[in-house]
């Protein structure tokens, strides 16, 4: 291991859904540890306000609009990346959706569209990088799984499903490429204050008084909770940690 270990310097990142929410405060971690930054998003707008938030931390931050569920796009995102930076050495697979209703009443497209937009991507994104890792010696692979990579919510079976497939996803990915020195690891976020959960809020009644009552810290997670383990997982510091699922819920998943 390297006398920095947590030093992401000269690095390249892609952040999927880094234009807000979760995926932003992982990215602002990274790029504070020196990665530059490739900020992945549909809407353009987002994504360059938050290219130009992240490159003041000093390293180059570029906005490159693509659908994740689209494999051509994906694999135009990592010819871009690989021409205007010429490497990638960590993937954050972290854009998500839910469209909260009972098994009953959704309809097939709505779970094909949660399941290609939270499974699937991951699938392409981690694909369409593996050469250029491998390539180059290694790589890091961070997938956004969920509470519901673990437990079960009547409110949200494509989702549930998704985060559980990302966490096995992971691990198959952390089998098959530890010969390329690539690691694979999930974050398991609890509930955490975004754009995604301000409408969970509202949908399900009683959601906001029940993850506080459950939560051992006593609060919503931020989503500058998420810029250090994003560090961890990118960096040297975890080069013997692979496969692993590790919450980051202010204790929500060991509450009895
Ligand atoms: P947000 O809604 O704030 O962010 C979702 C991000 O995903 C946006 O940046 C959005 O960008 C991007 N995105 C969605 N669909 C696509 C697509 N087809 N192609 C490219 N980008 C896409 O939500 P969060 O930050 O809360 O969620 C981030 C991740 O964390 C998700 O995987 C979510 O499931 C997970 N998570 C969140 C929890 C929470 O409590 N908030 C709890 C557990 C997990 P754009 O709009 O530009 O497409």
């Amino acid at each position: 291991m390297t006398s920095k270990p947590f030093d992401l310097s000269g690095k390249v990142a892609i952040v999927t859904g880094g234009n807000g929410g979760i995926g932003l405060g992982m990215a602002r971690g990274l790029a504070e540890a020196g990665a530059a930054i490739v900020v992945v998003g549909r809407n353009e707008t987002k994504s360059i306000a938050a290219a130009a938030e992240l490159s003041r931390h000093g390293v180059r931050a570029i906005p490159v609009t693509t659908d994740v569920t689209d494999k051509a796009a994906v694999a135009a995102m990592v010819e871009r990346t690989l021409r205007e930076f010429g490497r990638i050495d960590i993937l954050v697979n972290n854009a998500g959706i839910n469209i909260r209703k009972p098994p009953q009443a959704l309809e097939l497209a709505e779970w094909d569209s949660v399941i290609r937009t939270n499974l699937t991507s991951a699938f392409l994104c981690s694909q369409a990088v593996h050469p250029a890792m491998k390539a180059a010696g290694g790589g890091k692979i961070i997938n956004i799984g969920s509470m519901m990579s673990i437990f079960g919510a009547s409110f949200a079976p494509a989702y549930a499903a998704s985060k559980g497939g990302i966490v096995q996803f992971t691990r198959s990915c952390a089998v098959a490429w530890a010969a390329d020195n690539i690691q694979a690891n999930a974050i398991l976020p609890g509930w955490i204050d975004t754009d995604l959960t301000k409408r969970a809020r509202v949908e399900v009644s009683g959601l906001h008084e029940r993850v506080l009552a459950r939560t051992p810290a006593g609060r919503w997670g931020a989503i500058d909770d998420f810029a250090g383990i994003a560090v961890f997982l990118a960096s040297p510091a975890s080069d013997f940690v692979t496969g692993t699922a590790i919450p980051v819920d202010g204790g929500f998943s060991i509450m009895g």
